[in-house]
């Protein structure tokens, strides 16, 4: 084993022709690179970062109008592949989906969000699906998270939620820059809708326990992010024939808090599910 200045490690380990053929074959069914499904499979049996949440900031700080960013991109995508969350001033949607984060900007447009990019609040994981189905005829938003609901099996450990197919309706919204101070409800009271019909896309978010309302947004917070990268936003309502569901189950949570001066003299002593409430929800 050696070890290199760049911190990365070269094992070079005996495998047996059974399972050496098994690795063969997985990489030419799925076109992963023979270290990339080696690192997985380590890390599953190490139970390393596997179920674990990294997140930026807090929903209460959100909540006071805490916009300034504190981590870049390219840290947030050391700690997992998967998640969402805001830029700095509130610039924006952000969706990090297979690795890549990318931005929806408040125009409607979708880029790729520069590794620089500062973000104020963020919650990522490494999504490794331990449940999945297919979900027929979903309704609306609210057919959508009551099915959630009733997979969920305990109301105290968070979830990420990756959903994919084509949507007959989406509607989303996609907040527009605002001051420092501003509180999250005026901020997002100048927001963009869109609606879109029969768009192809993934739905990236998390289910977070009520007791975790101070922390992340409680209950069902999904963005999307269309497959031609073109659409992208906060969802509010939507409807849809058929969506292929996959559950990550979290238990551990990594909370990397801002040390900016902002941050630093918020009152978070509140309750801010109601604010949130009113923030990310749909008041058509
Ligand atoms: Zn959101």
């Amino acid at each position: 084993m050696t070890c290199h200045p760049d911190s990365s490690h070269h094992l070079n380990v005996h495998l047996g022709d059974g399972l050496y053929a098994a690795l063969q074959e997985r990489c030419r069914r799925t076109g992963e690179s023979a270290s990339h499904v080696i690192r997985q499979a380590l890390a599953d049996a190490l139970d390393l970062e596997h179920h674990t949440i990294y997140q930026v900031s807090t929903s209460g700080a959100l909540v006071q109008g805490v916009y300034q960013g504190c981590v870049r991109v390219a840290e947030v995508l050391q700690h997992g592949d998967f998640g969402l969350g805001t830029f700095d001033g509130l610039d924006g949607e952000g969706i990090l989906l297979d690795g890549t984060c990318w931005q929806a900007c408040g125009d409607g447009t979708v880029r790729q969000a520069p590794a620089d990019a500062l973000a104020p609040f963020w919650v990522a994981t490494r999504f490794s699906a331990d449940h999945r189905e297919v979900l027929k005829h979903v309704a609306s938003w609210g057919d959508l998270t009551a099915r959630l609901d009733g997979l969920r099996d305990n109301a105290n450990l968070f979830v990420a939620i990756r959903l994919r197919g084509v949507f007959e309706r989406i509607r989303y919204r996609v907040a527009c820059k605002a001051e420092a101070g501003v509180d999250l409800v005026s901020a997002t009271s100048a927001q963009a809708t869109f609606e879109l019909e029969n768009v192809a896309g993934t739905l990236v978010g998390f289910w977070t326990p009520s007791f975790a309302r101070t922390i992340n947004v409680p209950g069902y917070h999904l963005h999307l992010l269309s497959d031609d990268h073109r659409h992208a936003g906060h969802v509010l309502e939507l409807q849809s024939h058929e969506l292929s569901l996959e559950l990550h189950r979290e238990n551990h949570l990594q909370l990397v808090l801002p040390e900016t001066p902002a941050f630093l003299n918020a009152d978070l002593s509140g309750d801010p599910a109601a604010a949130l409430a009113r923030a990310e929800g749909d008041h058509r």
